[in-house]
């Protein structure tokens, strides 16, 4: 037998991390490694926060799991929290990302149907997006590496070029049923929608009567200095998928709607047998406890600033490799001349910084949110000094 007992459907490298202490991630033999990715946009308050651990560790011990059959005060919180903070009227918690967007795709399709329109069903969504792995969300991708050899997909999906405005008009019909995007694409390469784009959306979305989901996963939750990215474009959708940040590295995840878009999802229509369980929402409302403070999401501003200055004054001191910086908050992205995925794995196998790469050449910056200006100096000496010593492969 030579298959891994762990499916090998992971590239895993070679960190193997067994501890981690706020923006710092310690391996097996000790090694300390500054975690510029935080597992992907979800370790917002970083690791072994203090507020999160003791609310994981009270509740565990005092109700862990009861069934969805049973009235939740504690996702009544919760729920009321985000409802206050958001467009939304009310949330469906489940514990992944890609949950969130398969109950966005059954909210949007069932509220046309509830209204009567039941062939108003297509979903279209953008080039290089990621909204998960499930059918569904492989269905709203156009990207081969996802797709290939899972078919067929679900019917009902049209992937279009992203911040192409006429094309997203171009392929609006009457079976058109809602426009999924990620304001600022985080796996496609930091790679924000225009102004002009979200805003065409959201009133292409009105005039012909389609809903507009937003897949803020890994730009919501403060990662962008407001609590969802947007904010920032002075809009709201109808239906919002988020997940990531939201359990602070609890696996927790939440579709949020208005209470026009929710209208089709009635008594009996979804369900999950862990979603928005009692552990789980008391890591939600401790990551909410932190993050939903103004200061925080100044701070985050304020650091996010700060990193995307100094990324920008060190890049003409390694022009051979360095082309640009992008994104928005602590969601940044350096996209190089060359591919960036051997450029991550030498600051990580050589420099003991965790970032993560992206499409289009980008090299992910995502780390905690709570970060100080000692771990962006730090973050800053080991891009130089990775920059320096990095000898760029030869262009194939
Ligand atoms: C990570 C991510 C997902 C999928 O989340 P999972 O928890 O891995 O299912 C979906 N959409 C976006 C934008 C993401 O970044």
């Amino acid at each position: 037998m030579t298959i891994t007992p762990l499916m090998p459907v992971y590239p895993r490298c070679g960190v193997r991390p067994v501890r981690g202490e706020g923006a710092y991630l310690i391996g097996e033999q000790g090694e300390r490694y500054l975690d510029f990715a935080a597992g992907i946009a979800v370790n917002i308050l970083g690791h072994g926060h203090p507020g999160l651990v003791k609310a994981i560790a009270d509740q565990a011990a005092t109700l862990m799991h009861v069934s969805n059959l049973y009235g939740s005060p504690q996702g009544e919180h919760l729920a009321q929290r985000l409802v206050d903070k958001t467009f939304a009227d009310t949330v469906f918690f489940t514990n992944s990302g890609t949950e969130a967007v398969e109950c966005a795709i059954k909210t949007a399709r069932r509220y046309h149907y509830a209204k009567g329109n039941p062939e108003k069903n297509r979903i279209i969504s953008f080039s290089n997006a990621f909204h998960g792995r499930t059918m569904g969300a492989i269905s709203a991708t156009n990207q081969p590496k996802m797709r290939d050899g899972f078919e067929p997909l679900l019917p009902g999906f049209t992937v279009v070029p992203f911040n192409d405005l006429a094309a997203a008009e171009a392929a609006i019909g009457p079976d058109a049923a809602g426009f999924l995007i990620e304001p600022i694409q985080g796996e496609g390469g930091i790679m924000p929608a225009t102004q002009e784009f979200m805003t065409g959306l959201r009133d292409l979305a009105d005039k012909h009567g389609m809903l507009l989901i937003l897949d803020e996963i890994q730009c919501g939750y403060a990662r962008t200095g407001t609590f969802f990215a947007h904010e920032q474009y002075g809009i709201t959708p109808d239906i919002m998928c988020v997940a990531k940040g939201i359990g602070g590295g609890f696996p927790l995840g939440a579709c949020l709607a208005t209470e026009e878009a929710a209208s089709g999802m009635v008594i009996g229509t979804h369900g999950s047998t862990y979603g928005g369980n009692p552990l789980a929402m008391a890591a939600g409302e401790a990551v909410l406890d932190v993050v939903g403070e103004q200061e925080f999401l100044d701070n985050v501003k304020r650091m996010g600033d700060r990193l995307r200055q100094a990324l920008e004054q060190m890049i003409p001191n390694h022009d051979h490799l360095f082309e640009s910086v992008r994104g928005s908050g602590l969601m940044l992205g350096i996209r190089l001349k060359t591919e960036s995925r051997s450029f991550v794995a030498h600051l990580r196998d050589n420099h003991g910084l965790l970032t993560a790469a992206g499409g289009d050449n980008v090299v992910r910056i995502l780390p905690p949110l709570n970060i100080e200006e000692s771990h962006i100096a730090e973050c800053i000496e080991k891009l130089s000094a990775g920059a320096r010593s990095y000898k760029v492969p030869e262009a194939a």
